[in-house]
This record gives C-alpha cells, structure tokens and sequence, in this order.
C-alpha cells in the first residue's frame, strides 16, 4: 500500500525564504494526483521533499504507513522522472533501463525480464538498441518513464516531464502517460502517481484529483469537473479553463422587487433563482462567468439574462469563436460555436449587440478575500 500523507509539512529554505505553508494533502493508494500552479508556487519543492531530495523543515510526511522525513531517497519506493530527462548519453536505451537494477545487484534474468517488461507497456522494443541521440523528444521521454518503471515503485513522481516537448506530442504522452497507470491498476500493480505541471489542460485531463496550489498554500484539492464547477475561490477559478472565466468586480444592490448586480456602469437585475443563493444585502462581490455560458442567440433561453453590450473583435478557432465585447466598461469574453454567431461576423467593431448571460452558471466570491460565497 502506497497512499501518501502530508501533515502541517512546510519548507523555509537555508535563505530563509518560505516556499511551503503547511501543507495538508492525502494521497490515495493508486491514485492520480496532479500538482498545479503558477511557476514558483512550489509544486517542486513539495514533490522532491516527498521524493527526499530537499529536507521537510516542518510537518511529516508517511509513505504507506512510515514516517519517511528522515529516510533517503532510494529507501522511500519511489522514482522521479524529470523535465530534462538525465539519460546516460554512451549507453544504449536497454543500458539505460537496466542500469540502476544492476547497480543494486538484481539478478541478470531478472533485470532482462523487467527492462523488457517495460518496453513493452511503452511499445519501444524497437528501440533499445538505440543510443539517446538517436532518438525523438518523445521517444527520449518514455525511455525516462521506462527507467521508473523497472524500478518498480510504489510511487511515481514526475516533475514537468512534457514540457519540452512540442504540442502535438504533449497531447500523445498525455494520453500514453494516463493509459500506462490504468493499465498498472488493471494488471494488479497499482502505481501511485504524484504529477507536476504549471499547465491546467495536462492538470484536466490527467488527474483524477487536483490539487491547485498558490504561493505554497493549497487553494483546492478536487476532480477536475469538481474544480471546473466549484471552484473554492477566484484564484481557482481563473487558473483552471481556457479561454479564463470573466471574473469582475461588482456590487450587490437590493431593490424593491429582487436583487440586481451593478457591473461598472449597468445595473442588471438577477433571475431570483440565482439571488435566492446570494446575500441579501448590499455589499461588493467577484462576479464571475466562464465564457461558454455566455450566448450570441438573440432571444433568451432559460435562466438567461439579456445584456446590452458592444462587440471588440472575434478570434476565430476553426469549431468556436471567442468574441470580445463589453458592458459599458467591463470587458467580457464568450465562447461561440462557430456556427452560432448569429450574424456577429457581420457587425464593425463597436457595434451594439444584445448577449445573452446563463446567469445560473454564475460564480460568485467575496470581494476581499476572494472565497466562493
Ligand atoms: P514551482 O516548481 O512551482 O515553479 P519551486 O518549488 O521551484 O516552484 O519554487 C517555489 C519557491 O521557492 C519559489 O519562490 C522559488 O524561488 C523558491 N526556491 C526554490 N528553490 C530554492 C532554494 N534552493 N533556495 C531558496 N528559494 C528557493
Ligand atoms: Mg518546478
């Protein structure tokens, strides 16, 4: 059993400075874990503290049931795959595999029968008889996950490890990456996953939980769909979809016949099933929208809201369109297929149109601290 606990764990560097506040986290035996965040939020540091390459200077931190804090790295049951991945240049790829199980005097029958094993869940039997020269940024890359996975570990910890390489590729060994744990549960050797990234899309589509971290605080721990729809506070919800959700201020205005919202200069007046969510009073919040549930269709559907507003500019992506546009001051984003733009290429810039807002996928969060209300 390989579930991971991290209690109160906190990291202040030699400098001083403190990259980790006390940071609570269970990791599921077997589960897929994505670490996501801006760049310098600490997403490394706490993966190579679990890894044993940097001290924990607070909290502790179990493998399975033992405090590791203290324990070396090669005595944890991990392996970490890295963005560069540290291939030994003069040894072919069968070498590279086999070399650290030789290192720890696995037996030869052994040690062929684990390299050959993991060639084959990463379909490269063909090359192990390459040189790393010799081979792509992706064919390099699964080459280094074939070197964790004949170490057999308990835990895998990758940092970063698409990163360099380009799109399209990315989007393959995502796919590979995920595919390879299912088939590790599937065959009864359940592999726990701790993964890296600073981009939302792998955190989206790779993990089964998320866990979205800010300036070394965790801001939410959640599935995707869980962080999609309720995102805890407004860091969250900007950091995770693309194009980001409209995020504004704005102000709460309780009036004789319901509850309107002031956005810059427009007052509008909310449907009540989504004032009777809200408080009553009057007072600033965060309003929020992401782009998809924001219509081009001139007459309203459902819970929607009428808005009058002027377009900017269409970017067009092929299947969907993000238009531009603005009430009064307040710059908005929609998210359009292509072909329901309903006359909207047609119109100059500055044009009035009237958007339709599903005011019933709305966000709302306090206007100081940022937390979903
Ligand atoms: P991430 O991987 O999320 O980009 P890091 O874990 O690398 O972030 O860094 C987290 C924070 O800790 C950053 O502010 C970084 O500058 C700082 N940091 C990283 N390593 C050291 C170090 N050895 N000494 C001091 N500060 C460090
Ligand atoms: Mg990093």
């Amino acid at each position: 059993m390989a579930q991971l606990s991290l209690q109160k764990i906190e990291k202040t560097y030699p400098n001083g400075f403190k990259a980790v506040h006390g940071v609570d986290l269970d990791i599921r035996d077997g589960e897929f874990m994505v670490f996501v965040g801006p760049s310098g939020c600490a997403k490394s540091t706490l993966l190579r503290m679990i890894a044993g390459l940097e001290s924990i200077t607070g909290g502790e931190l179990r493998i399975g049931e033992r405090l590791v804090n203290g324990l070396a790295p090669k005595e944890r049951g991990i392996a970490m795959v890295f963005q560069n991945y540290a291939l030994y240049p003069h040894m072919k790829v069968y070498e590279n595999l086999a070399f650290g199980l030789r290192l720890a005097g696995t037996p030869k029958a052994e040690v062929d029968q684990r390299v050959r094993h993991a060639a084959r869940l990463l379909e490269m039997e063909h090359l192990l008889d390459r040189y790393p020269k010799q081979l792509s940024g992706g064919q390099a890359q699964r080459v280094a996950v074939g070197r964790a996975i004949v170490k057999k570990p308990e835990v895998f910890l990758f940092d970063e490890p698409l990163s360099n390489l380009d799109a399209k590729l990315r989007a393959s060994m995502r796919v590979r990456l995920t595919d390879l744990h299912r088939t590790l549960r599937e065959s009864g050797q359940p592999a726990t996953v701790v993964y890296v990234t600073h981009d939302q899309v792998e955190a989206m589509t790779m993990g089964e939980r998320i866990c979205v971290l800010k300036d070394g605080v965790i801001q939410q721990v959640d599935t995707p769909t869980a962080l999609y729809d309720r995102p805890a506070n407004a860091f969250v919800a900007s950091f995770i979809g693309s194009p980001e959700m409209n995020i504004h201020p704005a102000q709460l205005h309780p009036q004789a016949d319901g509850l309107a919202v002031q956005l810059g200069d427009v007052v509008l007046r909310l449907p009540d099933a989504v004032a009777a969510g809200l408080p009553a009073g009057s007072m600033p919040v965060q309003f929020g929208l992401r782009p998809e549930h924001i219509s081009a269709h001139p007459r309203p559907e459902g819970d929607s809201m009428a808005v009058p507003a002027q377009l900017r500019s269409l970017e067009h992506m092929g299947n969907e369109v993000f238009v531009h546009f603005s009430i009064g001051s307040v710059p908005m984003t929609a998210r359009v297929p292509a072909d329901q733009l309903h006359g909207l290429d047609q119109l100059q810039r500055g044009a009035a149109h009237v958007f339709h807002l599903q005011m019933g996928r709305s966000h709302w969060f306090d206007a100081a601290t940022g937390a979903r209300l």
